[in-house]
């Protein structure tokens, strides 16, 4: 895929696959086109060329878009979490949760409560159902963002940053439970500052730099034995 706004080639020719139960992390330095490509894949931007398939369909292919019913189709099979939760401040977790699958009306609000409640549980908020968003902390938040993402079934959940706002010792309750999905074989591409968590987690990690992706491989060879000079400049500026 390819990406400018106006004449800024932010993503310049950004080529990779990801197989099913995959986890990739994405690092790199700020600027680097990272959340761009998060965006584009999830269609919350228009790419500029090239190619995007999502499980055997296409998205955009050469730079033309298939139909909005279809790119529906693909983006409903997608979640995303933000840096910044994006809770709907005036409802309740429960409500937040629920928000899109009864828009939806493809199932009885009583498959909702239960899927809801099931949710609350895995992310460890079961009694938070009722409480409002501003009466919760940071890693609460994103995990009711999690939840929510979850509500909609997705096969493939994306991160950018869902950390990176969060206070040090709020960051482990929210890694935990991106660490339970990537063993529920979760695919999962997560933009991630927490260097020890992408080489935790991760199968596979891409070092995106000024628009592309300069290196990836397996998380030893990146983090180990990275084969580039500005990769080796990146890791020694974050460690
Ligand atoms: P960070 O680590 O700071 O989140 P990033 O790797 O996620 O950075 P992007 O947000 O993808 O980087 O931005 C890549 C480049 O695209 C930057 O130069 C940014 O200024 C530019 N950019 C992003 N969104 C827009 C936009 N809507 N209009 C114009 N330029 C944009
Ligand atoms: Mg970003």
């Amino acid at each position: 895929m390819k990406k400018s706004f106006g004449t800024l080639n932010v993503l310049k020719q950004v080529s990779f696959d990801v197989a099913p139960g995959e986890v990739i992390a994405v690092i790199g330095p700020s600027g680097s086109g990272k959340s761009t490509m998060l965006r584009s894949l999830i269609h919350l931007e228009d790419v500029t060329g090239g190619t995007i398939r999502i499980q055997n369909q296409t998205l955009v292919d050469d730079g033309r878009y298939a139909s909005a019913d279809e790119i529906r189709n693909m983006t409903d099979r997608m979640g995303m979490v933000f840096q910044h939760f994006n809770l709907f401040p005036h409802l309740t977790v429960l409500a937040n949760l629920e928000l899109a699958p009864k828009t939806l009306k493809k199932e009885n609000s009583k498959a909702i409560r239960t899927r809801s409640m099931e949710l609350l549980a895995k992310v460890g908020l079961s009694d938070k159902a009722d409480a409002y968003p501003a009466n919760l902390s940071g890693g609460q938040k994103q995990r009711v963002a999690i939840a929510r993402a979850l509500m909609m079934q997705p096969d493939i959940l994306l991160f950018d940053e869902p950390t990176s706002a969060l206070d040090p010792e709020l960051t482990g309750e929210v890694l935990r439970v991106i660490k339970q999905l990537a063993q529920e074989n979760m695919t999962m591409m997560i933009v991630t500052h927490e260097m020890s968590f992408a080489r935790d987690v991760a199968d596979r990690v891409f070092f995106m730099d000024n628009g592309e992706i300069a290196e990836q491989g397996p998380p030893e060879q990146i983090f180990g034995a990275p084969k580039l000079a500005r990769t080796q400049t990146f890791l020694q500026r974050v460690d």
